[in-house]
């Protein structure tokens, strides 16, 4: 039988329960979501639950990381099948606070990561990263984690926040778990609900614009420019897709390349209807 793992509320709450558990000698991993889990998550999870003694999950739907209003007023809130999944994935706390406890009044400190964060997404979506890496080091200082895992999927996130750990003199391990996919190949993510039937069908061209350019760099191609314009060919010939930005970029600085020299990612986003899908791949 599954424990239904404790759902803790407050910062205060969760830093004693933290304390006891490392006075117990025991390792703790986080994983911090949003909520509307899928396979994706429970992948982290999975890994988290290998890796450590006792398993925290947040979900937090974090404001100030929205740029658009109707983004987090439409993001899907799942919370009675989110609690069953974090129990049956062996998870021991959910760290749920409210935004008013995160956030009250008089609150007004914020963690910018530089060039990192101005590139690929970050230019698109003003505010977000600080938003993400505010919402990061505050849950890292109420869980106080030796392990927090991530996903792939989010890869500029991934390494901006490997970034402030490093900067900021952090004690927790940040690892990054590959990308689950559906099986035709589109990443999973809490949005796909929001696609239109022809929407999710013609969404399939991110997994080949990716796919595409892998399997030429693979073949020899070292110029950024021709695995660029291969991918938004794929992309382009979906006439439901926006491409937003497709890029190739040092797979650690997050820098623009132009030859394939060093490890790279191309990194894309796409607009289908109202929705903005986000997806990337290494190039090796
Ligand atoms: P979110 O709830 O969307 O903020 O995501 C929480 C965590 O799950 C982040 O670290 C994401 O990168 C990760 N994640 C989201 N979708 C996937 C996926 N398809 N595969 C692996 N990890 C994912």
């Amino acid at each position: 039988m599954t424990e239904k793992p404790i759902v803790i509320k407050t910062p205060a709450e969760m830093i004693l329960d933290s304390r006891a558990a490392r006075a117990r000698g025991e390792r703790v991993g986080l994983v911090p979501t949003m909520g509307a889990l899928h396979q994706g998550h429970i992948s982290l999870l999975d890994y988290t639950r290998q890796h450590c003694d006792r398993l925290v999950v947040s979900i937090f739907v974090n404001p100030i990381q929205f740029n658009k209003k109707d983004d987090l007023e439409k993001y899907p809130r799942t919370w009675e099948q989110d609690t069953a999944r974090c129990a049956e994935a062996g998870a021991d706390v959910i760290y749920a606070p409210d935004a008013a406890v995160m956030y009250p009044a008089g609150f007004q400190t914020k963690v910018a990561v530089g060039a990192m964060a101005q590139g690929l997404c970050g230019a698109f979506r003003p505010g977000h990263f600080d938003g993400v890496t505010t919402v990061v080091l505050k849950l890292f200082n109420a869980v106080r984690p030796h392990l927090a895992v991530f996903g792939q999927k989010d890869y500029q996130q991934l390494k901006v926040i490997q970034r402030m750990c490093q900067d900021l003199d952090l004690e927790v391990e940040v690892v990054g778990c590959p990308t689950v996919r559906e099986p035709d190949g589109l990443a999973l993510s809490s949005r796909n609900v929001h696609l239109s039937p022809s929407e999710r069908r013609q969404s399939l061209c991110l997994y080949k614009a990716l796919s595409r350019a892998r399997a030429l760099a693979q073949a020899g191609e070292r110029e950024a420019a021709a695995l660029i314009a291969a991918a938004r060919r794929e992309i382009e010939s979906s006439p439901l897709a926006r491409l937003e930005y497709l890029e190739v970029v040092d797979a650690e600085t997050l820098e623009p390349v132009s030859r394939l020299e060093r490890p790279a990612r191309m990194c894309l986003a796409a607009w289908l209807g109202d929705t903005r899908l986000i997806d990337n791949m290494g190039l090796d």
